[in-house]
């Protein structure tokens, strides 16, 4: 038995045995197959159904740092900058398959688990969906057709019909069974409240990153270094909104669009379904005066040297003066408001100064560098 559903005009959902029959068979209505699997190589076919297909490579493409690096640490391969996947992680791969090589086939590689990045792939897979529905016909398939590929034509509908989250999900499900898992389904969340497209300048994702990121070290106490965040210094600064400065040497530690903000008081549970079991979980909350934070947090930033591997908590120090302006824990810390944030990147207000800027005064740049930007 295999599942096939037509969802939209020239839009399929389906599982595993689907795949390998019209990719075997050659399609009439499909050109374009988009399999979101954990091991998704072309022989994943042959494995489970016996199915041997010829490939062609197109291109890889592989997880970059976060803000324009990393290109050298692989040479030859492709890179996409400013996701929440681990770097060096192979992103996506293109290539033609099937029958006479017929198929043009993107793979994305994801577990079905709770804790699976799917959003960072959500741009990339409904483009892929558009190209093939425009060529011809679109088949999305994980192994069951269930939960990942269910997932990507939620998005897709999401993005294509300005609807909800729970509105695709009920739309699909006349058509087909789907049954995302809980922490997919926090990501169609976040897609819809990013306005149906993932925007990573967004205080949304930045706390989405800064969670996976956690999530990452929590595994394996390894620190992925690419992803720390561009030096507000070298940054060219269009931003009109506050600067943090070390209060001692007046060095530039910060961009207020730098700031994951928080709920003062409550705890920093928004990705509990999907983050579970990450170290320094906690669900009771300091006591604390709602009406006081007395620290920022923040992503990692280049600047922080004493972010290694394998070190859970530390002081965060100066680049210029080696102040002392800051703490960090892996496992989380308390704002002074009763918040506790996991992982904690953490300022104390005391130790630096803000400088606002007002609206109409351009702000004298600093252009060490390109354009770089969080
Ligand atoms: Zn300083
Ligand atoms: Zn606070």
């Amino acid at each position: 038995m295999q599942k096939l559903d037509l969802v939209r005009e020239n839009l399929y959902l389906g599982d595993i045995c689907a795949a390998a029959e019209i990719l075997k068979n050659g399609s009439s209505e499909i050109s374009h197959v988009l399999t979101v699997l954990h091991r998704p190589s072309i022989s994943v076919f042959e494995e489970w159904r016996n199915v041997k297909l010829e490939s062609k490579e197109i291109k890889e493409v592989y997880v970059g740092g976060g803000d324009g690096d990393g290109q050298d640490s692989l040479q030859g391969k492709e890179f996409a900058t400013e996701s929440a996947l681990p770097s060096g992680k192979l992103l996506y791969s293109l290539e033609r398959t099937g029958k006479d090589l017929e198929f043009t086939r993107m793979v994305v590689f994801a577990y079905d688990e709770e804790c699976e990045n799917l959003l960072d792939f959500f741009d990339l897979c409904l483009d892929f969906i558009d190209a093939g529905r425009k060529e011809k016909g679109v088949l999305v398939h994980c192994f069951a057709g269930q939960s990942r590929s269910a997932s990507m034509v939620i998005a897709y509908l999401m993005r294509m019909e300005m609807l909800s989250g729970k509105e695709a999900l009920a739309s699909l499900r006349q058509c087909a069974q789907a049954s995302p898992n809980p922490g997919f389904l926090k990501q169609l969340d976040l897609f819809e409240r990013m306005n149906f497209k993932v925007d990573r300048s967004s205080p949304i994702y930045k706390h989405f990153r800064l969670k996976a990121l956690g999530y990452l070290y929590s595994k394996d106490k390894k620190f992925d270094r690419l992803k720390l965040r561009a030096d507000p210094e070298i940054m060219s600064n269009e931003s009109s909104g506050s600067t943090y400065h070390c209060k001692k040497c007046k060095r530039i530690l910060l961009f207020q669009e730098q700031v994951i903000d928080h709920t003062p008081g409550e705890a920093d549970s928004e990705f509990d379904d999907m983050f579970k079991n990450m170290i320094g979980e906690v669900r009771n909350k300091n006591p604390g005066d709602p009406n006081q934070c007395t620290s920022i947090f923040v992503e990692p930033i280049v600047w922080m040297n004493t972010v290694e591997d394998f070190v859970s908590e530390g002081k965060l120090l100066c680049p210029k003066c080696s102040a002392k302006v800051g703490s960090f824990d892996w496992s989380g810390s308390y704002c002074s408001c009763g918040s506790k944030i996991i992982p904690a990147f953490q300022l104390q207000m005391s130790r630096v100064d803000v400088i606002t800027v007002k609206d109409g005064v351009k702000k004298k740049k600093n252009n060490k560098h390109d354009k770089r930007r969080v």
